[in-house]
């Protein structure tokens, strides 16, 4: 009796692992291509953390013309949602990250290195354990829970380190006769690793990211099959990223203590192991202290979030770039026309601490994409927007010829476009005037009935078809008329001659019609208000 008895006891319609490594050959690719992956576990609504890494990896597989895939990690059947997958997939499409390979929703995949669903894939790991116990280089385990918690106990007492290794890890002693009988008499096992490794000696890795570790090697012989048949995720990432050829891992850096129990797997199993690119987390600044982001706690944490307040997946990457990279800042600056996808991202430039999300820059980065767009296309996201989460704005919006007039406002033909806008959830506040007058006016300097004067005598010389120089000449007359001063500067050179200047009196005008003290420009707004409605709310 010897190991590949005791492997084919064990899996006796596994297929050869030569099988698989002709069945996913090495890929044709041009020198230097990346080929990577997200594989995100279909645990519930899709973490902002996941998008973050699939956006990175896409990016550096793009532009090595390499390969971006998604795998679903699907193996820890407790945790996995209904519709989990297509939570996935439907967020990554959402948000313009579609996979080049790999699962593209809840049942279909495209790819030639599938199946991408780890759940579909039990009888290749199995060939590979099969594999790796007729070797000799995994062995089953009969420990019960029990047993093992009582040796956690022990170790714990004797404050030693926990887990199966050494003299604990019992089940590597038993001889391949006794394991065979008790498979034989149906005593349930998982299948561990048999490790080579010792805590004393170190290992040093190359991160891409974190740069040169050392860790103590692993000694832990860890389960690497599950009694459900199943793997564990030491294990499928090895078995995973050895066959569907991926060049570089980059995943989450709560991983990065792993690395030398799966360096060591890949070199046990006589496969070169990937590089490795371990990502700091997205954190939160929750009373002081830096923690992930939660979420439970953090709405920010989920993708859909973004959609309901309505940011645009384009604003919500190009703000996750600028965490990424810090020289994205001044290349956006220096490129203000070009798409994100032309950004040279560097991964080995990512920061090895996480970076505090934040909101202000996030709004800060949307306003910029929005400012970019046409009159058109935000009339069209916000009605979009509106139709789901807003039906007052949607019934604004469903004049279009106005609205689009409205949204034209310092943006149509201006080199200078507005930028008040962040989320299609502030558009209902930030033209709600262009459709209802206000009703309420807190005026600024000019109040009571010198600004009752103010708005009757520009009521006197208002015409719509003025043009824009001859409107604010005429704005400047109603000045004087009132005794303000007509320029800003004359009045800044002699402030006790007047009470005020043509400012003044512009935001009389201003609040009159708008009820707003700040809005683009009041000329343009006039014209899409038009002359009646000027003239109604001009009545005092
Ligand atoms: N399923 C693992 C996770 O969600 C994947 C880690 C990896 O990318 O290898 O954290």
């Amino acid at each position: 009796m010897d190991y590949k008895d005791l492997a084919d006891l064990i899996f006796p319609d596994a297929k050869p692992v030569e099988y698989y490594e002709e069945k996913y050959p090495e890929r044709n690719l041009k020198e230097g291509a990346i080929v990577t992956r997200v594989a995100p576990s279909p645990t519930g609504s899709t973490h902002i953390g996941t998008l973050y890494q699939a956006l990175i990896a896409r990016t550096v597989a793009r532009q090595s013309d390499g390969v971006f895939f998604v795998r679903i990690e699907d193996t820890d059947t407790k945790r996995e949602v209904e519709g989990g997958i297509d939570n996935i997939t439907g967020s990554l499409n959402y948000f313009g990250l579609g996979p080049d390979e790999g699962m593209v929703s809840g049942t279909e995949e495209k790819g030639y290195y599938g199946p991408y669903k780890q759940s579909l894939r039990k009888e290749i790991y199995q060939s590979f354990a099969k594999k790796l116990i007729s070797e000799g280089k995994a062995y089953p385990c009969f420990c019960n829970e029990e047993e093992l918690n009582k040796d956690r106990e022990k170790q714990e007492k004797a404050k030693m380190r926990p887990g199966y290794y050494g003299e604990w890890a019992r089940c590597r002693k038993v001889t391949v006769e006794d394991a065979i009988n008790k498979i034989k008499a149906g005593e349930s096992y998982v299948i561990r690793f048999k490790s080579p490794g010792n805590e004393n000696r170190k290992i040093q890795v190359s991160d891409v990211i974190k740069g040169k570790v050392t860790f103590p090697e692993n000694d832990l012989d860890i389960v690497i099959i599950k009694s459900d048949g199943l793997p564990t995720y030491h294990f499928a990432h090895c078995v995973d990223d050895h066959l569907m050829r991926t060049t570089h891992v980059i995943r989450g850096d709560e991983w990065l203590s792993s690395l030398p129990l799966h360096i060591q797997l890949f070199k046990v199993s006589g496969y070169k192991p990937p590089k490795y690119c371990h990502i700091a987390p997205i954190m939160k600044n929750d009373n002081g202290n830096k923690r992930k982001l939660s979420k439970r706690k953090d709405p920010e944490a989920g993708v859909s979030y973004f959609a309901e307040i309505g940011v645009l997946p384009e604003a919500v990457k190009e703000y996750l770039l600028n965490i990424a990279n810090s020289t994205f800042e001044n290349w956006r600056r220096a490129n203000k026309d070009k798409s994100i996808e032309e950004f040279p991202f560097q991964l080995n430039k990512m920061s090895v601490s996480g970076a505090l999300f934040d909101f202000t820059k996030l709004f800060d980065v949307s306003k910029n994409v929005i400012s970019r767009l046409t009159a058109e296309e935000v009339y069209n996201y916000s009605n979009e927007w509106a139709q789901k989460y807003d039906n007052d704005l949607a019934k604004l919006l469903e004049d279009k010829e106005y609205s689009l007039k409205v949204f034209g406002i310092e943006r149509n033909n201006s080199n200078k476009p507005r930028k008040d806008l962040s989320k299609w959830s502030d558009v209902k506040d930030n033209i709600i005037y262009m459709y209802e007058a206000p009703t309420e006016f807190d005026y600024d300097k000019i109040t009571g009935e010198d600004a009752k004067r103010v708005i009757n005598e520009y009521a006197k010389t208002f015409d719509i078809s003025d043009d824009k120089q001859t409107w604010f000449e005429k704005m400047k007359d109603v000045a004087e008329k009132c005794g303000y001063a007509r320029e800003v500067k004359e009045f800044k050179q002699n402030p006790d001659k007047w009470p005020g200047h043509v400012g003044y009196v512009s935001t009389v005008i201003r609040v009159t019609l708008t009820g707003r003290r700040n809005t683009p420009d009041l000329y343009e707004i006039i014209q899409v208000l038009g002359k009646d409605e000027v003239e109604k709310r001009l009545v005092k």
